[in-house]
């Protein structure tokens, strides 16, 4: 077993080499906000006015669904406070920016700052880590899922990315909302209501055909960008009984355009280390990471990175390990013996005396 640290342990040791700014919050990351604003209400101006070409319809629609991924980004970044302080100002701006991804202010923070961000890769306590061995086992319908073979499995994963993320936040509503406060659910209830009613009311009011391109398909648009993002951020990472960001985090890496269209969100490890800083400044805690600690950090292309969830199975037996039930072939994760640039199946699934026991 390594010896594993919370990511307070990582941060303490960084922090004093950091320059004070660096924990300042920065507004002018609004100023993104703002043209991606523009620019998605543009496109549906446009879609909704002009009797425009299918194909440049589909065009306007892909700038609105990369918009919309945008600013979930900022929105994410907004409400964990690194750009503005006030809390009522907060939720608002994050509100607006997590409008179009259907997703309230205070769910999000309760399920990702409150939740994920303290149990990551938790077993049992992180909302977004992925499943078990021993929950597929006593579930028929999951069981049933994983003995369809490998590439269909990999293949419906890939392209459930175009959805998971509304479905997730939806699923994530339902179990959160009753854990606020009587008095304060009224205002959870609002901010899930709000965003799908504007949505709905929307296509009524433009007709379904222009709605579908100017909500709809951007929208799957939109989940297959953060998703793209977000599956790699941790599942191909261990779970861990300790919170140790350098363990459970993986960072990606993107071209550098790309980092500006989506304000640094491949650097995930050294967002779960410093959640609260501007992610701006996270390209400088990287260099310290790679200099502490180059062999406990991960780090890959964004490409291979979902190559490599494309050809590893997504349930975890033993927690370091990731198993593919229909034949009990047994992969590493990071830091375990996943190999990247050759993925192949470690060994087949040992009986451990136990097991046989209960057989
Ligand atoms: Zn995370
Ligand atoms: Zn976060």
């Amino acid at each position: 077993m390594k010896e594993l640290h919370s990511f307070g342990w990582y941060a303490s040791k960084i922090s004093p080499h950091l320059p004070k700014k660096a924990f300042k919050p920065v507004p002018a990351r609004l100023l993104g906000g703002l043209a991606y604003l523009i620019i998605t209400i543009g496109s549906m101006v446009a879609i909704g006015l002009f009797n425009l070409p299918f194909i440049v319809n589909l065009g306007l629609s892909l700038i609105i669904g990369a918009s919309f991924a945008s600013l979930g980004f900022l929105g994410h970044e907004i409400l964990h406070g690194t750009v503005v302080r006030k809390a009522w100002l907060r939720n608002f701006l994050g509100g607006i920016c997590f409008w179009p991804l259907v997703t309230g202010p205070k769910l999000w923070r309760k399920w990702h700052n409150m939740t994920h961000h303290v149990h990551t890769q938790d077993e049992e306590n992180d909302p977004d880590t992925w499943l078990t061995k021993d929950k597929v086992d006593k579930s028929s319908v999951l069981k049933f899922i994983y003995r369809l073979p490998f590439s269909v499995r990999a293949f419906f994963e890939f392209l459930s990315l175009t959805f998971t993320f509304t479905l997730h936040s939806t699923r994530m509503f339902f179990i959160y909302v009753k854990e606020f406060k009587p008095k304060k659910q009224w205002s959870v209830w609002m901010q899930f209501i709000l965003p799908w009613a504007t949505w709905i009311g929307l296509m009524f009011f433009v007709g379904f055909s222009t709605w579908m391109f100017i909500f709809f398909v951007p929208l799957l648009i939109a989940n297959a960008i953060v998703m793209g993002y977000i599956s790699t951020n941790h599942r191909l990472n261990p779970q861990v009984p300790v919170n140790d960001p350098l363990a459970n985090s993986l960072s990606v890496t993107v071209p550098k355009w790309v980092d500006v269209l989506h304000f640094n969100f491949s650097y995930h490890t050294e967002h779960h280390l410093f959640p609260s800083m501007s992610s701006k400044y996270y390209p400088m805690v990287k260099d310290h990471i790679k200099k502490n600690w180059p062999h406990l950090y991960h780090e890959m292309p964004m490409s291979s990175a979902l190559k490599a969830l494309w050809k590893t199975p997504r349930i975890y037996y033993k927690g370091k390990e990731l198993i593919d039930p229909r034949d009990d072939m047994v992969y590493g994760s990071l830091g375990y013996g996943l190999d990247h640039e050759d993925i192949e199946p470690r060994s087949r699934m040992e009986e451990t005396p136990t097991d046989k026991k209960k057989a």
